[in-house]
């Protein structure tokens, strides 16, 4: 039988580097350090050897789908498969950043939001049975939840809303944000919050389809959160640090044979969250 592996997106550093570490001690099988940047990753790679840890490599930029297509197909022809995915990759605009609105709308949906949904269409055929997938989420959107219309919230919290109603919704922010029209829509001013809001909601609408898709295989796909941690996203001034912060990511990615729950919840201290 192929060897298990576990494969953590945008772990050269931050968050993602501690998830991989904390894998390397407690998952039973290989374990990959992935990153858009083929030097950034081996140095982190090196870097885990250093700590007596061994890791394997493979390059992954989220935002290019040729990428995302070739780690499939190396994960699918080398393992049969993928036993643990973690969606880490992620991307902030500084509070103080001076880009307009519009251009941090698009550009952070298209990583935070778009990009981890295309890997998630491409992985979620290759996850075997008995997975777990864990998307890097944020209390952030959950706090953006509330900061919407009544009627946006309605429908994130809806148990009908499709893939495509919530596609077609993160299209409109970035739309009415082009035009400067997002308040109006009952959007809140925040790129950020909207991306990690429509990320748990997709993390919640992918498990409904897991489970009535594939209801005998046992995966667990859950969105988590961190909470605040001291990386180059987040500043020095978090209080935890990355290996902290990985801890709830980690416990969603071991969830032990045979549990049935959290699925598709959103989770932080290893506690589900009300949505
Ligand atoms: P960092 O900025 O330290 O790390 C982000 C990682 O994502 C880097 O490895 C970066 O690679 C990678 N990345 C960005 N874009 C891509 C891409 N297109 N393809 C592949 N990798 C990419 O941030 P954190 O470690 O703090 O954040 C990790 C996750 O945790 C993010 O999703 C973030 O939103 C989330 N989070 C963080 C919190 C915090 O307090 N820090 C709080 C809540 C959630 P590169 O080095 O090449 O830029």
């Amino acid at each position: 039988m192929a060897n298990r592996v576990a494969v953590v997106t945008g772990s050269n550093k931050g968050i993602g580097l501690a998830i991989v570490r904390a894998l390397c001690q407690q998952f039973p099988g290989d374990v990959y350090v992935t990153a858009r940047d083929v030097g950034r990753g081996q140095e982190a790679v090196a870097s885990l050897a250093s700590e007596g840890l061994k890791s394997n490599f493979h390059q992954l930029d989220i935002n290019d789908l040729n990428s995302i297509t070739t780690a499939t197909a190396y994960f699918k022809e080398k393992y049969g498969g993928v036993d643990v995915l973690i969606n880490n990759a992620g991307i902030a605009f500084e509070v103080a950043d001076a880009t307009p609105f519009a251009v941090q709308a698009e550009v952070t949906l298209k990583t935070n939001f778009f990009a981890t949904r295309d890997m998630l269409t491409h992985f979620l055929p290759i996850i075997k049975a008995g997975g777990r997938v864990v998307n890097v989420s944020s209390f952030v959107g959950s706090r953006t939840l509330n900061q919407c219309s009544l009627a946006l919230q309605q429908r994130f919290r809806s148990e009908d809303i499709t893939e495509d109603e919530l596609v077609g919704l993160m299209q409109q922010f970035v739309d009415r944000a082009k035009r400067d029209e997002h308040k109006q829509g009952g959007w809140p001013e925040t790129a950020y919050g909207v991306s990690k809001m429509g990320l748990t909601t997709l993390s919640i609408i992918l498990a409904r389809r897991l489970s009535k898709e594939r209801p005998n295989d046992g995966i667990l796909l859950n969105a988590g959160c961190p909470g605040w941690v001291r990386t180059d996203m987040a500043g020095s001034k978090a209080p935890k640090s990355p290996d902290e912060g990985a801890v709830t990511l980690v416990y969603l990615a071991l969830l032990p044979p045979g549990v049935t729950e959290p699925h598709g919840k959103f989770v932080s201290d290893k506690e589900v969250q009300p949505w």
